[in-house]
C-alpha cells in the first residue's frame, strides 16, 4: 500500500480493456477516489502537440514537462488535474493525442515525474487507479492488483464507441490498428512496459459486463479489509 493506512487498488491492462469503467465504478462502490493515470500522459501529449513540441524529441518533451505545473483536485469522486491552470478536457481523447501518447509515455524522465504525481494523489485518501504500471511501479506493494484484458476486436469495438463522441468518423478497423500500434509500443518500451504485476488477479473481460468485473474487484478489497 502507498503509505500507512491508505489503500491503493491497482487496475492495469491494455488499451480499451475496460479499465476505466471498472475502475470508476469500483471506486464509487468502495467510496475511494478514481484516478485515470493515462490522462496525465495524454494531457502532457496534448500540451506538446498544442505547443508544436515534437513528441519524438525526448529532450524537447522533457523540457515541456519540467516547466508545466500540474495541480490536482477532486471532482465528483475523481482526481483530476490542470496543466498550467488549464483543463484539457475531452481533447486528450482525440486521435492526434492517441497516436502520439506512447512516444511521450516511453520517456523515462516523463514517467518518473508522473509516477511521483500519481503516488501523491493518495494525499486525498484511498484510490482506485487505472493504468499500465500501477501494480508494477506506482504501488508495487499494494495487495490489491488486477490485470484486465479482452480480445483486441472487442477492445477496438469499445474504443470506437467511445471515440464516436469526440473524434468523428473513424472506423473500427482504424481504431483496432491504432490500439495494436499503441499496445506494441507500451509493451515493448524499456521503462515500465505493460506487464502483469506479480500477484495480480488476471480478468478476461471479453464476454463480461463491467458490473461483473466490478463485483470481483470490490469483493476482493472488502473481503481483505473485513479480515483485518
Ligand atoms: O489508459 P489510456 O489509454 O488513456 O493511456 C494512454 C497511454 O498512456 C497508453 O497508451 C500508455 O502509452 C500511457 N500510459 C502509461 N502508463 C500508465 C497509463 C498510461 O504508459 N500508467
Amino acid at each position: 500500500m502507498s503509505n500507512n493506512s491508505i489503500i491503493a487498488v491497482a487496475i492495469d491492462g491494455p488499451s480499451a480493456s475496460g479499465k476505466s469503467t471498472v475502475a470508476r465504478l469500483s471506486a464509487r462502490e468502495l467510496g475511494f477516489h478514481y484516478v485515470d493515470s493515462g490522462s496525465l500522459y495524454r494531457g502532457l501529449t496534448w500540451k506538446c502537440l498544442r505547443e508544436g513540441v515534437d513528441t519524438e524529441d525526448p529532450a524537447a518533451v522533457i523540457e515541456l514537462v519540467n516547466r508545466t505545473k500540474l495541480d490536482f483536485f477532486v471532482e465528483e469522486g475523481a482526481i483530476r488535474f490542470t496543466l498550467d491552470g488549464e483543463d484539457p478536457g475531452a481533447q486528450i481523447r482525440s486521435m492526434p493525442v492517441q497516436e502520439r501518447v506512447s512516444d511521450v509515455a516511453a520517456i523515462p524522465e516523463v514517467r518518473a515525474r508522473i509516477v511521483q504525481h500519481l503516488r501523491e494523489t493518495t494525499r486525498f485518501g484511498n484510490v482506485v487507479m487505472e493504468g499500465r504500471d500501477i501494480g508494477t511501479v506506482v504501488f508495487p506493494d499494494t495487495p490489491f492488483k488486477f490485470y484486465l484484458d479482452a480480445d483486441p476486436e472487442e477492445r477496438a469495438r469499445r474504443r470506437h464507441q467511445e471515440l464516436a463522441q469526440t473524434a468523428g468518423d473513424t472506423t473500427v478497423d482504424n481504431v483496432l490498428a491504432s490500439l495494436q500500434r499503441r499496445d506494441r509500443k507500451d509493451s515493448t518500451r524499456k521503462t515500465a512496459p505493460l506487464q502483469i504485476a506479480l500477484g495480480a488477479k488476471v480478468i478476461d473481460s471479453t464476454a463480461m459486463q463491467a458490473e461483473d468485473v466490478v463485483r470481483i474487484v470490490v469483493a476482493q478489497v472488502r473481503g481483505a479489509l473485513s479480515a483485518t
